[in-house]
């Protein structure tokens, strides 16, 4: 079986974990302060705060940057449920800005559109949440610019981008945002089996996340409103979640963000070998922003013959996957008032797309499988 994508881990991993388990501290100790650290240090954000998933942590960016009930989020259809879920977590109402056909992410172009109608309808959106789709950033300076003349703040969902690059600037650096949030799901780019963790670079924003994600409560004697001393005495001050992540978890991601740049180099090597295998073949390959430098976390192509294609690969035991069909299809969103045709970008796509294997341990002759079932296809 090759699955689409899928983790590595290796013994050092395993050892890491297994010496938090031994540890006097499996929760809250040392190594998630660790493993924050070295968030930091990758993205060049000045803070990070890490959650048990990326769900927990596009939620608290949302309440953290004051979204609730009268709000408005908008994010891209072409992602996993999760970006659209969190608005109406915060009570706020959601809706959707279609992507660009060339790179799967949020358009600009369609998005000052959108502004401009909103405004005339005082229907503004507090937050704008753009997703960088499989790995690779949209197109940060233009929404950036929208922001200051629109007025509304700015979370990354780059839970396919961490290792990835917009310009010269990491992802995760937050120079073109409020919040970035990234997943360590075990198909994303680093594992920590369940896991996620949010980036700033704004001092506040960063207490409050960590506020929110640990049931509002502090042992910080400059924000306690108790000055009574004792070890005992914390302050519960807001309301928050229990979100946060173990140290055993915390251990698995440390060790990987160790080889994070070996798993993103080897997924750009597999990229390489598809774009070259595959150019002369009926497929449209995914179009790179030579600015940019993506992660890579998929490989999507296109194809008129997708069911077919999709069906002929699964019986030969290759599990590629389809993302994503847009959120507002989903029987829920469609409930909500959504209607087929809304965004139809996300939905032209959708109908021909299929992520191919693209993963660390995808070996050279498990790719060659893969070509070559691609290159037998007549269309
Ligand atoms: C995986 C994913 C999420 C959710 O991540 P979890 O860590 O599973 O909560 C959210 N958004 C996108 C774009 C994702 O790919």
């Amino acid at each position: 079986m090759i699955p689409y994508s899928r983790q590595s881990i290796n013994q050092q991993d395993v050892e890491e974990v297994i010496n938090v388990l031994k540890s006097d501290m499996i929760t809250q100790g040392p190594i998630s302060e660790k493993f924050s650290e070295e968030i930091c240090n990758y993205t060049s954000a000045e803070y990070s705060v890490l959650t048990n998933s990326a769900t927990s942590a596009l939620h608290i960016a949302c309440l953290a940057l004051g979204l609730g009930s009268g709000d408005i989020l908008w994010t891209s259809p072409n992602s996993y449920v999760a970006s659209a879920n969190v608005g109406l977590f915060c009570s706020a109402d959601v809706d959707f800005v279609d992507i660009d056909p060339k790179t799967f992410n949020m358009c600009a172009n369609s998005l000052e559109e959108k502004l401009r109608e909103a405004e005339k309808d005082c229907k503004l959106p507090k937050i704008v949440m753009p997703v960088h789709f499989a790995g690779q950033a949209c197109d940060m300076k233009a929404i950036k610019k929208l922001s200051h003349k629109y007025g509304f703040k700015i979370i990354e969902d780059a839970s396919h981008a961490i290792g990835g690059k917009y310009g010269e600037h990491a992802v995760g650096s937050c120079i073109f945002s409020d919040i970035t949030v990234f997943s360590f799901h075990p198909v994303k780019i680093i594992t920590t089996g369940e896991g996620g963790c949010a980036t700033t670079n704004n001092r506040s924003i960063y207490e409050n996340l960590k506020l929110l994600c640990s049931h509002g409560v502090t042992r910080d004697p400059s924000k306690m409103i108790t000055k009574t001393k004792g070890n005992w005495v914390y302050d519960q001050i807001s309301l928050g979640f229990n979100y946060r992540m173990s140290d055993i978890s915390a251990a698995l991601g440390l060790s990987q963000i160790r080889r994070i740049n070996q798993f993103v180099d080897r997924r750009r090597e597999i990229a390489k070998r598809y774009n070259k295998e595959l150019i002369k073949l009926n497929l449209a390959l995914p179009y790179q922003d030579p600015r940019n430098s993506s992660s890579f976390h998929l490989y999507p192509v296109q194809t008129i013959h997708r069911n077919d294609v999709f069906n002929i690969l699964w019986s030969e035991g290759i599990k590629v996957n389809v993302h994503y069909r847009p959120i507002h299809t989903q029987p829920f969103w469609q409930k909500r008032g959504f209607l087929q045709g809304d965004f139809p970008n996300s939905e032209h796509y959708y109908s021909r797309a299929l992520s191919l294997p693209i993963h660390f341990e995808l070996t050279d002759e498990k790719q060659e499988k893969v070509i070559q079932i691609l290159k037998s296809f007549k269309s």
